[in-house]
């Protein structure tokens, strides 16, 4: 297989062809990068590619002329099928590598790795029977977080369990979807995420630890810095980069924490790829975490980000724009504000269409216009002061 690095004029395949595979191609685009995606239904990364493949992953004419095409292959999203990232990757370099895919796509292998790996996680226990229950209970406690491993999303396929009867209730309304994680809630006083970039030749950098606030199991809104103490910030990275290191990323990756009241740092998930808390980085970081991931997939360079400004990235839900998209532009009477849209042909509630991105000289004056641009848009600010 060539593994020299891709040239200036080269192409990246990439999985998936949603917004990230979209963002993906136009920051390839503007650095000389061509990109293919691939993705059994059509998406908003088809518009910025250079071409796409709306074929079924196991579709071998697709396969064949995916491999044809491209130098090197990505993915967007991490539900992406195993099995055919293994089969690319036989042909072509696939990074970040698939393994990255096995342990993401499995919440036990996920915090199993990031322990053995030296992070902190919040205690945990398989639930495979109704028998499992009560030890858990006994052995990592209450109050518990139950989720399923594998296919959960934007807070799908979890229920909560104060007691032992609810967490048995959980596990009889879950467990029809395979193996359960029982978790330890955590009172944490924040929720952050660190977006790491690893190079081929095993450069490691970090972006600012970003403040993540949800509404509805969905990210609503992520600020830049986080309001974490030094040494929080320090731990935070450390972490996020000793899972990059051990699991030998090349690419980024996003890795979401719990800050607990007392400081503690505690892992919670992973994605292998750029993240929606990562998005600020477009105009407020140089270089953008999409700019980052290709050239880390095309085996250039990657560089120590710098936060060019505080931030905040408002993204934008279907609800929103299910009478019309009129309103859309005034956004932009707000200083500092960015609007980013993908170009979706459905607006579904919860689904996410675009994002608006405020930069501003403080954090708080980045608040405050992240509040006027919902309030243009008629939302209420779910989370905020
Ligand atoms: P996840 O899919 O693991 O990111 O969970 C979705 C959301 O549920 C998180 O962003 C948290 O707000 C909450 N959550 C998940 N696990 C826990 C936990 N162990 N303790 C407290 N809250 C949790």
């Amino acid at each position: 297989m060539d593994s020299r690095i891709v040239p200036v004029g080269g192409t990246i395949g990439i999985l998936g062809g949603g917004q990230l595979g979209r963002m993906m191609a136009l920051a390839g685009r503007s650095m000389g990068l061509r990109t293919v995606v691939w993705d059994p239904a059509p998406g908003p990364a088809g518009e910025a590619a250079d071409h796409a493949l709306w074929r079924p992953y196991n579709d071998t004419e697709a396969f064949d002329a995916f491999v044809s095409l491209v130098d090197r292959i990505t993915y967007e999203f991490e539900n992406v099928d195993y099995d055919a990232a293994m089969r690319l990757a036989a042909v072509r370099p696939v990074f970040p590598p698939p393994e990255l895919l096995r342990v993401s796509q499995h919440r036990l292998r996920e915090k199993d790795t990031a322990r053995r790996l030296g992070l902190s996680t919040t205690p945990y226990a398989a639930l495979q029977t109704v028998d499992d229950v009560s030890r858990a209970v006994r052995e990592v406690g209450l109050p518990a977080v139950v989720k399923t491993v594998q296919g959960g999303y934007d807070g799908k396929g979890q229920a909560r369990a104060s007691s032992l009867e609810e967490a048995v209730t959980a596990f009889h309304t879950l467990s029809a979807q395979g193996v359960l994680i029982y978790e330890k809630r955590v009172e944490f006083e924040r929720e952050v995420s660190v977006v790491v970039a690893r190079g081929e030749n095993g450069h490691v950098v970090t972006y600012p630890p970003t403040e993540n606030h949800h509404f509805n199991g969905i990210l609503d809104y992520s600020l830049v810095p986080a309001a974490v103490p030094q040494t929080v910030e320090v731990e935070l990275i450390r972490q996020a980069e000793a899972l990059a290191d051990g699991l030998k990323l090349v690419g980024v990756m996003a890795l979401e924490f719990f800050v607990g009241r007392d400081g503690r740092v505690l892992f919670n998930e992973m994605a292998p790829r750029p993240h929606n808390s990562g998005h600020w980085t477009i105009e407020a970081a140089f270089p953008s975490q999409f700019a980052q991931h290709m050239r880390a997939v095309a085996g250039w360079t990657v560089s120590a980000p710098r936060l060019l400004a505080p931030s905040v990235m408002l993204n934008l839900l279907g609800d929103l724009f299910m009478e019309g998209l009129d309103r859309l532009p005034d956004v932009l009477t707000v200083p500092g504000a960015a609007l980013h849209w993908y170009g979706k042909s459905e607006m579904r509630p919860g689904r996410k269409v675009g994002h608006v991105t405020v930069v501003a000289d403080t954090v708080e004056e980045a608040l405050d216009r992240a509040r006027r641009v919902k309030a243009l848009l008629g939302g209420g600010w779910n989370d905020g002061p």
